[in-house]
C-alpha cells in the first residue's frame, strides 16, 4: 500500500550521510511508520549499503517501509532529503571549528540536490547546522522555509526533559524552548516556558521541588549548553537524542503538521534580524517552515538572540557566506 505525505506525493526520504546520525535516524524513522520509503547514500557507498541491509533485516517488526542504499538520482523525488553527512565533532572542538570541513561537503550534496530537481524539503543535522542550513539555503537558490536545519529542536528536547525531571513533571506537560545558535550562545526562553500549562513564576509557588530556582534554572540551561561536550566525552558521538529529533522534524513534513519547532530558518526581517539562520519558534508543514512566530521575548531574550545571530554571521563570514 503506497503511503502520501501532505503534498500528495509518496513518503520517501532520503538521508545523506549514513555514519552515526543518518543510521540512528534511519533506525528511529524505520520503527515511526511515517515513511513509505527510506534511501541512504554516503561517500562510503558500503558504509550505506552494509546499513540498508542491516535495517531492512528488521522489516518483520516494523510498520512497512523499504530501506535501500541510492544514488543523487533518488533526490529527485523525494519528500524530504536529510543531510547528516560530515565529519563528527571531536572531543574538546567547537561545533563553529567544524565549520569550513563541513561546509564544503553540504555545498556539494545541494549542487546534486539542485542538479536531480529536487522537488522536496531539505533538512540539514550536519553542524555547525545554523551556519550549513544558511550555507545550503544560499547554493540552492530556493524559498526559504524549503531548506531548514534540525537546530535547536533536539536542546530544546534535553531542556523539557531536565525541567520535568527537576520538576518531578512528565516531560510531555513541559513546554520549553531553546532560541538561537545549536550551539554555545544558545539560550533558554524562560518567558515561553510552561509547566502544567502555567508560566514558571506561578508554577514555581506551588512546584517546592527546590529551594532557589534561579541558581536551579542556571544549572539547567548549563547542563543543556554542555550536553553534546559531555556525550562525546562519554561516547565519542552523539547520536540516539538528534535521530530522534530528526523523527520528530521529518514527521512535520510528511503529515503537514504544523507544528511549532525551533528548527533553524533564515530570518527576514523577524525579531529584528535578517540574513541569518537560527532557531526560533516556526511552523512545520509539508513545504518545509510555512512562518515564523514571532513570540513575546523579554528584553534580555530578545539581546541573547541578536548576540547569538552576531555568532553566526561572523561564523559565516569565515565561509564568504554572510552579507
Ligand atoms: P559520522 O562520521 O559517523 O558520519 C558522517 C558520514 O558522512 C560518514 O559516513 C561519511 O562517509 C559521510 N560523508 C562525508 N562526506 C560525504 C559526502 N560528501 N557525501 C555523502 N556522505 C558523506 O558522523 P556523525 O556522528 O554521523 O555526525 C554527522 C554530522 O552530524 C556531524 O556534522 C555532526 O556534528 C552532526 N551532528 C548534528 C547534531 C544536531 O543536533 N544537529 C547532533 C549530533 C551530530
Amino acid at each position: 500500500m503506497k503511503t502520501f505525505d501532505a503534498s500528495g506525493k509518496r513518503r520517501k526520504v532520503v538521508v545523506v550521510g549514513a555514519g552515526n546520525v543518518g543510521s540512528a535516524f534511519c533506525f528511529a524513522l524505520a520503527q515511526s511508520g511515517l515513511a513509505e520509503e527510506i534511501v541512504l547514500l554516503d561517500a562510503n557507498a558500503d558504509l550505506a549499503k552494509g546499513q540498508a541491509l542491516d535495517l531492512a533485516h528488521g522489516q518483520p517488526y516494523f510498520p512497512a517501509v523499504a530501506i535501500r542504499d541510492g544514488s543523487p538520482a533518488d533526490y529527485a523525488d523525494a519528500s524530504v532529503i536529510v543531510i547528516t553527512a560530515g565529519a563528527a565533532q571531536k572531543p574538546g572542538e567547537t561545533r563553529l571549528q567544524l565549520l569550513q570541513k563541513n561546509a564544503a561537503i553540504v555545498s556539494s550534496i545541494i549542487g546534486e540536490i539542485v542538479a536531480a530537481h529536487a522537488c522536496g524539503v531539505v533538512l540539514v543535522a550536519s553542524n555547525p547546522v545554523d551556519v550549513l542550513t544558511y550555507v545550503a539555503l544560499k547554493r540552492s537558490g530556493w524559498e526559504r522555509g524549503r531548506v531548514i536545519g534540525s537546530g535547536t529542536v533536539l536542546d530544546s528536547a534535553r531542556f523539557r526533559y531536565l525541567l520535568g525531571r527537576h520538576c518531578g513533571v512528565d516531560v510531555h506537560n513541559v513546554h520549553a524552548y531553546i532560541l538561537g545558535e545549536h550551539g554555545d550562545s544558545e539560550f533558554a526562553a524562560w518567558s515561553m516556558t510552561h509547566v502544567a500549562g502555567m508560566s514558571m513564576e506561578d508554577y514555581c509557588p506551588v512546584c517546592r521541588a527546590c529551594a532557589d530556582w534561579m541558581a536551579e534554572r542556571h544549572a539547567i540551561v548549563q547542563a543543556v549548553r554542555n550536553s553534546a561536550y559531555h556525550i562525546i566525552e562519554y561516547k565519542g558521538t552523539t547520536c540516539f537524542g538528534v535521530g530522534m529529533a530528526l523523527v520528530r522534524i521529518v514527521g512535520a513534513v510528511l503529515r503537514g503538521e504544523n507544528s511549532v519547532l525551533t528548527v533553524s530558518t533564515l530570518l527576514d526581517g523577524e525579531f529584528g534580524l535578517r540574513d541569518v539562520c537560527l532557531s526560533v519558534p516556526s511552523i512545520v508543514c509539508h513545504r518545509g517552515v510555512d512562518r515564523v512566530v514571532e513570540s513575546r521575548l523579554s528584553d534580555p531574550e530578545r539581546e541573547q538572540l541578536a548576540a547569538s545571530a552576531d555568532v553566526l554571521k561572523s561564523a559565516l563570514s569565515q565561509v564568504g557566506g554572510a552579507s
